[in-house]
């Protein structure tokens, strides 16, 4: 499967701020990190104050329930209450040559407006294209980091190779204890 790419940026900036509320590393949310945010994600205009930084924390709590929704019917119902509160007056744009894509509120919205349309709206599109699947939380036990697959089968359960080979190396030692056990 092949996603456009230019609909990517808001489902993997809305990752991004839903992992924001879990990592327990000093200075988390800080300002500062939620702006290198957005600047990865080539957000215009990213600067933040402490009141607006708060919003996206808030923001990305919000988010996390997309990733954490159970089916489709409860990932679209959860996307939509986005919509309807942080999307407005969206548009078609071709800036900086990119092939025509949606914008989801006026350009002279501020930061928090613009991530929140961005995020809602990419996530919908997304939604779409990979017909309610492949967003979704780390099998393993002890993270709750959130991810986007967009592996070909579509099959991925995990937010990174280290937690992958973590539970891979646990299965296996627990069937090795079974076994010596009998
Ligand atoms: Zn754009
Ligand atoms: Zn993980």
């Amino acid at each position: 499967m092949q996603f456009n790419h230019d609909n990517m940026t808001g489902v993997r900036l809305a990752a991004d701020l839903a992992n924001l509320v879990v990592e327990d590393r000093p200075g988390t949310g800080e300002v500062r990190e939620i702006e290198a945010i957005l600047r990865r994600h080539e957000i215009r205009r990213p600067v933040l104050t402490t009141r607006q930084a708060g919003l996206l924390r808030v923001w990305g709590v919000r988010l996390r329930a997309v990733f954490e929704a159970s089916g489709s019917d409860e990932r679209c119902a959860v996307i939509n209450a986005l919509l309807v509160e942080r999307t407005a007056g969206a548009f078609l744009t071709t800036h900086d040559g990119l092939r025509p894509h949606l914008h989801f509120t006026p350009e002279d919205d501020d930061v928090v407006g613009r991530v929140q349309a961005a995020t809602a709206g990419g996530l919908a599109i997304f939604t779409i294209e990979a017909e309610g699947r492949r967003l979704g939380v780390c099998a393993r036990q002890t993270c709750v980091t959130v991810f986007v697959d967009t592996s070909r089968n579509g099959r991925r359960g995990y937010c990174c190779a280290r937690c992958g080979n973590h539970d891979a190396v646990h299965r296996h030692r627990t069937r090795q204890a079974a076994s010596t056990r009998r």
